[in-house]
């Protein structure tokens, strides 16, 4: 079992108070890397969830809001909690997600720059009075909470994804119920003992429950106390969160699944190229949203980049991540698991090659997956149109920058995409051209908590980080004052 200073309870933490489930339903949290079970949590109720809610009504301030000066200090307090645990943190995500420690580690450093990034920026949600007077009144624009919201997060970045929102959510001063995913929930249990420990946070301002996405999205969707949700997760579960809001008409950011196209044209610097989809496309196992998904590599230069992805990736290592030199750790679970297996089998068997890695037979025991690159790619294989979500590179071969543009926007979603030329007009105009919140132009690099980052299509609706994330969870208020 795991053993931390910042896992002294197992629980969740409403009003205040670290709260257990009344009948002391737990469930098991696991290690990708062993199989073992490492914690049993508690799985709240839905009374439970409802009393969180409650709880965070109670934190809300309307008529006499929290100040900014308030609200900076706890984003620094959190800020400099995250920055001075980073060790540990980093520690409990490597052993509930797989990925490797400095890895981990660096999603911590990654994390505390959202919250730095609101206190630095919430001035900007102060008050401010528009200089027309139109109508005869002045105008001022107030931001104001949206309410208690509600923060649902997924497991690939067990601390980062929770930082995008809670950073904002505080900013604004929102009170929130928060949700982590049930493969991934210590991580966010130890931030709640830092916050407890070492923040001035008033009680309800933060709360956590644990436990069956059934009942806990139930409560968050139909209770009126809950104006708002804040999602990160599969396009599929965003899907029924817009229905099962529907009827109160909330207010929903949601950050969903992603397909990126990575192209290479024939006169970007391949070098560079290929070191940035290694560092892109393997970043937690392959398990991350912006991966690069398809790589589209014009005809000339397709043989050479092949060689070149092929010389790295045979030099990299798979194995647990607390160990300190891998490249790669685990898949999450079996199912994420025998998804990339079930793609690389479907892309084999319908005529692809397989330039690196292992033939599906040779898998063997445990969620280790190797780096896989395999060419001649089309577009009736799964892994052209399905998120793979793993360690799978699967290129594919083109012509004309019209086709490539067409090809990388073949795809309901439109979150991350990358473009490597030499040509900076050609750039631009592919840029332009695709249909993703997110298009990096010879770099593989992801988001940053100083720009906005979010989807088009179905990847979502709304961005975090930047002004716009900062601006994600208040209300404007006009008021026009006539004399
Ligand atoms: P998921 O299955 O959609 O789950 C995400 C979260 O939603 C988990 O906490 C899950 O709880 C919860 N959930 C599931 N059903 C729910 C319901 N009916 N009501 C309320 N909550 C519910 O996604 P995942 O497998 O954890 O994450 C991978 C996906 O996230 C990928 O598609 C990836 O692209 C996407 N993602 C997107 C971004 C982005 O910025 N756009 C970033 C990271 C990940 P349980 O764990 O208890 O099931």
């Amino acid at each position: 079992m795991i053993e931390s200073p910042l896992l002294t309870k197992l629980t969740g933490y409403i009003g205040g108070r670290w709260t257990d489930n009344a009948e002391g339903n737990t469930f098991d949290v696991y290690n990708p890397a062993t199989g073992a079970v490492i914690a049993q949590v508690a799985s709240m109720s839905e009374q439970e969830v409802t009393a969180a809610v409650e709880a965070g009504k109670s934190a809300l301030r309307l008529t006499n809001p929290y100040s900014i000066e308030t609200r900076r200090k706890w984003l620094e307090d959190i800020r400099d909690a995250l920055k001075e645990h980073r060790e540990e943190i980093g520690r409990i995500l490597c052993l509930e997600h797989g990925k490797p420690l400095q890895e981990a580690q660096g999603e911590v450093d990654y994390a505390a720059g959202f919250f730095d990034y609101c206190s630095t920026h919430i001035q900007a949600l102060d008050a401010h009075t528009i200089p027309e007077k139109p109508k005869n009144c002045t105008w001022t624009v107030h931001y104001r909470p949206v309410g208690v919201t509600g923060l649902i997060t997924p497991w690939n970045f067990p601390i980062g994804m929770i930082a995008k929102k809670l950073s904002a959510a505080l900013a604004a001063g929102c009170p929130s119920v928060i949700k982590p995913a049930s493969e991934t929930p210590l991580t966010m249990i130890a931030l709640f003992s830092l916050m407890d420990q070492h923040t001035d946070l008033p009680d309800g301002m933060v709360n956590l429950v644990m436990g069956k996405a059934s009942v806990i999205g139930k409560v968050l969707c139909e209770s009126p106390d809950v104006p708002m949700l804040s999602f990160t997760g599969s396009t599929e579960v965003g899907r029924k969160l817009v229905l099962d809001t529907a009827e109160q008409v909330k207010k929903l950011a949601l950050e969903l699944g992603g397909n990126a196209p990575f192209i290479v044209f024939d006169d970007a610097d391949l070098d560079a190229a290929a070191d940035n989809l290694i560092a892109n496309k393997f970043r937690g196992g392959g398990q991350t949203c912006v991966c690069a998904n398809r790589i589209f590599v014009h005809e000339k230069v397709a043989d050479a980049f092949g060689d070149k992805l092929a010389e790295r990736v045979n030099k990299m290592t798979v194995g647990d991540g607390i160990n300190g030199d891998v490249d790669i750790g685990p898949l999450i679970n079996k199912a994420g698991f025998d998804k990339v297996k079930r793609h690389l089998e479907d892309a084999l068997e319908k005529g692809a090659k397989l330039v690196a890695g292992k033939q599906p037979g040779e898998l063997g025991e445990g969620l280790f997956f190797p780096p896989t690159v395999i060419t001649e790619v089309t577009r009736d294989m799964c892994c052209y149109r399905e998120e793979t979500f793993g360690p799978l590179v699967p290129m594919a071969l083109f012509r004309t920058e019209d086709e490539v543009i067409e090809a990388g926007n073949d795809t309901e979603f439109g979150l991350a995409s990358y473009v490597f030329t030499g040509d900076a007009e050609r750039a631009q105009r592919v840029a332009a051209g695709l249909r993703f919140g997110h298009c990096g132009w010879n770099t593989g690099t992801g988001p940053t908590p100083e720009a906005p980052f979010g989807g088009m299509k179905a990847s979502g609706i709304g961005r975090e980080g930047g002004l716009e994330g900062l601006f994600e969870f208040v209300e404007p208020q006009t008021v026009p004052r006539g004399f």
